[in-house]
């Protein structure tokens, strides 16, 4: 039987029996997969020092239809971004980031703009992580949301389709499915939305992370910017289950 050679991040690693591991892995086609790799933590294999967070690895398995967990043989690191999340804080940001993304993930379903957000992130951490957090949520939802189907609009009125105009103010309704024009009657959860909203997050999601220092800082209006696209989640998608 071929091998399947695949790239793929770790998500999480399991103990299984006395020298084996179960990953979980979010694959290049932003799918879900998980590898078992027997004998992994025998002194002798090495492979398990080489399955890491925070790597961009290669993974070789063998794809078996009907499967939920795959035999895998070997694991290769390609890039390395541990230097630049080499502290607590910065793992446990990345990690909330991983979360969020995967948990939009359905088992059966692969969402290649997942994966790529997600490295870009990973490759681009030494420099973006000094942006404001709020921010740099505002424009991970935004982006991970958009790709997996439930995207906010934010170019057109969600009511009546018409052009946004980023001159003028308009509200954001988690109900109505994003930003509505200033002659739509607004719903009861619209959310009042200024100028440097709107344009803010019409800049997040069109430009990639490393773009978003362009942006002059307002920390008051991307925390509110933040909130809404939280809100949004809440009511298309939900709770994320842990
Ligand atoms: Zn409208």
């Amino acid at each position: 039987m071929k091998p399947t050679v695949k790239k793929g991040l770790l998500i999480g690693r399991t103990r299984y029996k006395e020298s084996s591991l179960i990953i979980r892995t979010l694959m290049e086609d932003g799918s879900l997969v998980s590898l078992l790799f027997k004998g992994a933590l025998r002194r002798k294999s090495g492979i398990a020092g080489r399955i890491r967070p925070f790597a961009l690895l290669e993974f070789v398995y063998y794809h078996r239809p009907g499967k939920n967990i795959y035999t895998a043989s070997d694991a290769e690191v390609l890039e390395d971004f541990s230097d630049a999340v080499s502290d607590y804080t910065s793992q446990q940001r990345v990690a909330k980031f991983f979360k969020k993304a995967v948990s939009l993930l359905k088992p059966e379903q692969s969402v290649p703009e997942i994966f790529d957000i997600v490295l870009a992130l990973l490759r681009e951490w030494k420099e973006i992580s000094s942006l404001s957090e709020n921010l740099l949520w505002s424009g991970f939802l935004l982006k991970i949301m958009t790709f997996a189907g439930f995207s906010p609009t934010i170019f057109r009125c969600a009511i009546c389709g018409g052009k946004i105009n980023p001159e003028e103010k308009s509200a954001f309704s988690p109900s109505a499915g994003g930003l509505i024009c200033s002659s739509c009657r607004k719903p009861n959860d619209a959310i009042q939305f200024s100028k440097k909203m709107v344009k803010t997050a019409q800049f997040l999601l069109s430009n990639s992370f490393t773009k978003y220092f362009k942006i002059m800082p307002a920390e008051d209006e991307f925390k509110k910017l933040n909130i809404a696209l939280q809100k949004f989640w809440e009511y298309h998608i939900g709770e994320v289950k842990s």
